[in-house]
């Protein structure tokens, strides 16, 4: 496995498995690696036969009052976890690399960057979006791996590349959870054991929320109600939102009928922690879309 910090050298690398006749395959990630993102390295494998995955805590994603400089980072490990699963390069460039200069070319994201965590943090999609846009071309990837555990970052990041006609394959992969039920998150580690413990609420939230729709609920309110009443019985827990939109344009329905996001993000102490199931209503038909296509 190669290591590249450079644009020109990544470049040079990719270039020449291209000239062989190889197909690249991508997963950006902010590093600090579990097993959620490694399956999204399996993922592109399948897909592909060149993968690199990209190590970078970019910093125009975050507000100026988030965890940039405390995300957590651990290279080595990360470096150990990527060669074992079979990736081929990892690009971990340094902040200067990426920006020698602000960028003074941004996006303008409509519609779908209004809800959910692009209402709580502004900006942060126009960030997700420039760094997504500055490694597809250096990488020039046939195929990414994003996981649906970001579901609007995967809507989002599809979207771009329809609009903007990159010559990229989008593939989703379903969210990778901890056994009692966690989304598996780099930012886990910032739980305390109390935390950690009461962390499943959110997971138990979501069931709850599709039993109920299974049951024949089809009001979005009644349902978040629901899944606010069962977080609360959590002392650590601080709702940020929940909410209930359409796949399409992310944007909140009154009554559940077709593809349904439903999706919160909860504080526990200073860790901000995202979930979502996507659910397809139809009738009194529901099903879970664990990878939306
Ligand atoms: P991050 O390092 O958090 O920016 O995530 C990098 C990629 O890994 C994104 O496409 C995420 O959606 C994906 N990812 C993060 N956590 C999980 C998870 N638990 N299951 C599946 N994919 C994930």
């Amino acid at each position: 496995m190669l290591i590249t910090r450079t644009i020109s050298k990544t470049r040079a690398v990719i270039a020449q498995a291209r000239a062989q006749g190889e197909r690249i395959g991508f997963v950006p990630t902010m590093g600090y690696l579990h097993e959620g993102h490694l399956q999204l390295i399996d993922i592109a494998k399948q897909h592909s036969d060149f993968v690199v995955v990209s190590i970078f805590v970019n910093p125009t994603q975050f507000g100026p009052h988030e965890d940039f400089a405390s995300y957590p980072r651990d290279f080595e490990r990360d470096r150990k976890l990527c060669e074992a699963r079979g990736a081929d390069l990892i690009f971990a460039p340094e902040v200067s690399e990426m920006y020698p200069e602000r960028s003074l070319i941004t996006f303008h994201i409509e519609k779908l960057a209004d809800r959910l965590c692009g209402a709580r943090r502004p900006g942060h999609f126009n960030g997700v979006v420039l760094v997504v846009s500055k490694l597809f071309n250096i990488i020039q990837p046939d195929v990414a791996v994003f996981g649906q555990k970001d579901a609007q970052q995967l809507i989002i990041i599809k979207r771009l590349v329809q609009d903007l006609n990159f010559p990229v394959k989008i593939i989703s992969a379903p969210t990778v959870r901890e056994s009692d039920g966690l989304a598996m998150s780099s930012r886990n580690v910032y739980l305390n054991p109390e935390q950690r413990a009461q962390s499943t609420v959110l997971y138990r939230a979501l069931q709850r929320a599709k039993a109920l729709i299974e049951s024949g609920e089809r009001d979005a309110q009644r349902i978040i109600s629901e899944m606010e009443k069962l977080i609360a019985t959590a002392s650590e827990a601080r709702i940020d939102y929940i909410e209930i939109v359409s796949v399409r344009d992310l944007q909140p329905i009154a009554r559940l009928d077709g593809q349904v996001l439903i999706a919160l993000a909860v504080y526990f102490g200073k860790a901000r922690l995202i979930d979502n199931i996507v659910l397809e209503v139809a009738g009194d038909q529901v099903r879970e879309i664990p990878a939306l296509p």
